[in-house]
């Protein structure tokens, strides 16, 4: 008899997808593999450890530790100690106090391969593949996001700008056309040919966060800047119909001839790298090529108006490990560009839905092709993948299909529902080419996502109520003459979730002795839960609570405030972020219209607005699992990495807090076995055993 070859586990992650969506789309019919996987499998519904975002979260699935033991909290995260303002990135791997699952699969000997799986880079495996890993729209590898070349006003008169989607600045880039002169090899043209010149690089540096893109900072005017030609034709005496994009003024030489409609291949180009968006990439060289592509999105006959689309620009390597692994996966599939997923700020601007759309497809359609790839050359026996699509399109178009939302339209409602189905197709599809690239009677698939996602009907700034509690205190800045918070009158601090206390030797400009400590938690309290709606009379607040007394939410440790609130669904202090480093008198406006359009960080777990909540999703599938099983109770996250190590047959992450789900199943925390009945329990070696009592000893059990 043959020795059964040993499990092997494939993982897909989604950010932001919303299980009730899910659920919906399957049931029309649409997810057919997704479906097939829920059939043959279990489904749970996922609590999210708060805040529940993307960070905090894909760092617990991987860890099952939760967020005050691994401590990557938020996108950002305050330390005890520091400057009540004072915040520092979390999406690096180093930032994780807990062993990941693929450190422990790679220490039992299993490969791994991990496919954009935020928080992951710097890779912390040594004999497997990690490609990317930072964080969604990161500028590390970026010479540029995506930008809209336009010709006349455009987007001004015939496309509809959203002006409530966001503060989102920069995406188009405005050229004039001209009559062409001085071309060799032009084109037979029946109206006079026309030129203009576009810079390669879009003029803004964005910075990606849950409210979105946001505006960081122009680059610096003495960086280089490359320019290419553009020609306009009229090919068939019916108007201008065709743009050539060269290099040089010799049309052939031309790296694109583009129709309206028209994809460009993925162009290269040279750049130096200090032209890169970010510093700490890690690349030696001088200079490094960028890739990108076009797409002419109109051009009116008359040649008034014109949208041509470029991608982002992203460098051909550096994003991949071990060395060498990106030059030959750009040879084999084409090189990785993170965040063509993400929805980016000219849609929004121009509502070219479609273009994205295509772009999404390419980007699934990678991924597909990157496991395939690495499965014919590595066979991992633990691959993970994530994609951060839904998330991307939640914050951009949520609400719009809430009927609850002031804006509501039944049109509008109806449009963003067929996006939203084609995001989940697109994704249903990525999971058909994956299974059939995997499918084994060895392999389990896992898919897993970190949060959902409610729409947000209201802003809810706690700057307010604190303010006006004599709390947190704001003078005026003599140099800039805005307001700024003024440290020695301030009691409490609010940021993302939390509350400071600005403490007496523990902070720097710490004014609340250790006697008045309580009373001023209490104030804080008090403050937030007398805080009115002045339209409603409703308290926008659902939750506050010391931290002592948060430890079953996962929070405590150095990063975790001395408060910690949540609001009521649809309320929201997303934008508070941008308003805090535009006008902090922006911040005294307390509750009113709120610019994005969904929200999940400032609520419980368990929140729930009609159809739309917080929650993840776990879907299992593969040998021995039961199928068609409905865990009627959600799972926490901290639930997931133990349960995939189990299914890998190896010990749980070092720092792992959760249970395999069904194995050792805690009160309220899953119910049911997993595992059909007569499936061996794994049996863990003398090296395993070790592996457990030093997590064990690590929670304090063993001496
Ligand atoms: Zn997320």
């Amino acid at each position: 008899m043959t020795k059964k070859s040993s499990p092997k586990v494939v993982v897909i992650g989604f950010d932001g997808i919303i299980s009730e969506f899910l659920q919906k789309f399957s049931k029309k019919g649409k997810l057919p593999h997704i479906t097939s996987l829920i059939e043959n499998g279990v489904f749970a519904e996922t609590f999210p450890c708060p805040p529940c975002d993307t960070p905090t979260n894909w760092t617990t699935i991987m860890t099952g530790a939760w967020p005050g033991t691994h401590g990557v909290i938020s996108f950002f995260a305050h330390t005890s100690g520091e400057p009540l303002d004072c915040t520092h990135p979390t999406t690096v791997s180093s930032v994780s106090q807990a062993e990941f699952l693929w450190d422990m699969a790679e220490r039992k000997g299993k490969k791994c391969v991990l496919l954009n799986y935020p928080g992951s880079w710097p890779p912390t495996i040594k004999r497997g593949i990690v490609i990317d890993g930072t964080e969604p729209s990161s500028a590390w590898w970026r010479i540029s996001y995506a930008d809209m070349y336009t010709v006349g006003s455009w987007a001004k008169k015939n496309i509809q700008v959203k002006k409530e989607a966001g503060p989102i600045l920069g995406g188009e880039l405005s050229i004039r056309l001209e009559k062409a002169s001085g071309w060799i090899n032009l084109p037979k043209s029946y109206s006079p040919s026309l030129e203009g010149a576009i810079p390669l690089k879009g003029t803004s540096t964005y910075k990606w966060s849950e409210v979105g893109w946001r505006l960081e900072a122009k680059p610096s005017s003495q960086k280089r800047q490359i320019f290419y030609h553009i020609l306009v034709i009229d090919s068939k005496d019916n108007g201008y119909d065709r743009i050539l994009i060269s290099k040089s003024k010799n049309a052939a030489e031309a790296v694109a001839a583009l129709k309206p409609g028209q994809w460009s291949d993925w162009l290269s180009e040279i750049f130096d790298r200090e032209e890169m968006l970010s510093a700490e990439v890690g690349i030696r060289e001088d200079k490094v090529e960028g890739t990108f592509k076009f797409k002419l999105e109109n051009l009116s006959p008359n040649a008034e108006k014109m949208l041509l689309y470029r991608t982002d620009i992203w460098v051909t390597k550096g994003w991949a490990y071990p060395e060498g692994i990106g030059e030959k996966i750009s040879k084999d599939i084409r090189p990785f560009t993170e965040g063509l997923e993400i929805v980016p700020p000219s849609t929004r601007y121009f509502g070219n839905w479609n273009t994205y759309f295509e772009q999404l497809e390419e980007q699934a359609d990678w991924y597909v092709k990157a496991v395939a790839h690495f499965k014919t050359h590595y066979d991992p026996d633990l691959l993970v993948v994530q994609i951060h699509v839904h998330d991307a399109i939640n914050h951009v178009i949520l609400r719009d299909v809430y009927c609850g939302f002031p804006g509501y339209t039944q049109h509008e409602s109806e449009k963003c529902w067929k996006r939203f189905e084609k995001s989940y197709v697109v994704v249903d599809k990525m999971v058909g080419g994956i299974m059939k690239k995997c499918a084994d009677e060895n392999v389990y698939f896992a898919i897993v996502s970190d949060h959902g996602a409610i729409p947000t009907t209201k802003r809810a700034w706690l700057t307010e109520p604190l303010n006006k509690a004599g709390l947190l205190a704001y003078r005026k800045d003599k140099h800039s003459r805005g307001l700024v918070v003024d440290w020695p009158t301030t009691k409490a601090f609010p940021y993302r979730t939390y509350i400071w206390i600005n403490l007496k030797g523990r902070d720097p400009n710490g004014i609340v002795s250790s006697q008045e400590y309580e009373r001023v938690r209490d104030k804080v309290i008090t403050s937030l839960y007398t805080w009115r709606c002045p339209e409603t009379d409703e308290c926008p607040v659902q939750f506050v609570l010391r931290k002592e007394d948060a430890v079953f939410l996962g929070q405590w440790g150095p990063k975790v405030g001395d408060l910690m609130y949540y609001l009521k669904p649809g309320y929201t202090d997303a934008d508070a972020d941008y308003a805090r480093l535009e006008s902090q008198a922006a911040l005294l406006q307390g509750i009113g219209p709120t610019q994005v359009g969904c929200a999940h960080h400032q609520y419980l777990p368990w929140a729930k607005l009609d159809d739309f909540s917080v929650r993840g999703i776990l879907i299992l599938s593969g040998p021995g699992i039961k199928r068609n099983l409905k865990i009627k109770r959600p799972v926490w996250i901290v639930n997931i990495a133990p349960t995939l190590a189990y299914l890998l047959g190896i010990p749980a992450p070092r720092q792992a807090e959760g249970n395999a789900i069904g194995i050792e199943v805690p009160p309220g925390m899953g119910g049911k076995s997993l595992t059909r009945k007569g499936k061996k329990e794994q049996v863990y070696t003398e090296e395993d055993e070790e592996d457990i009592k030093e997590r064990l000893r690590g929670l304090g059990y063993f001496e």
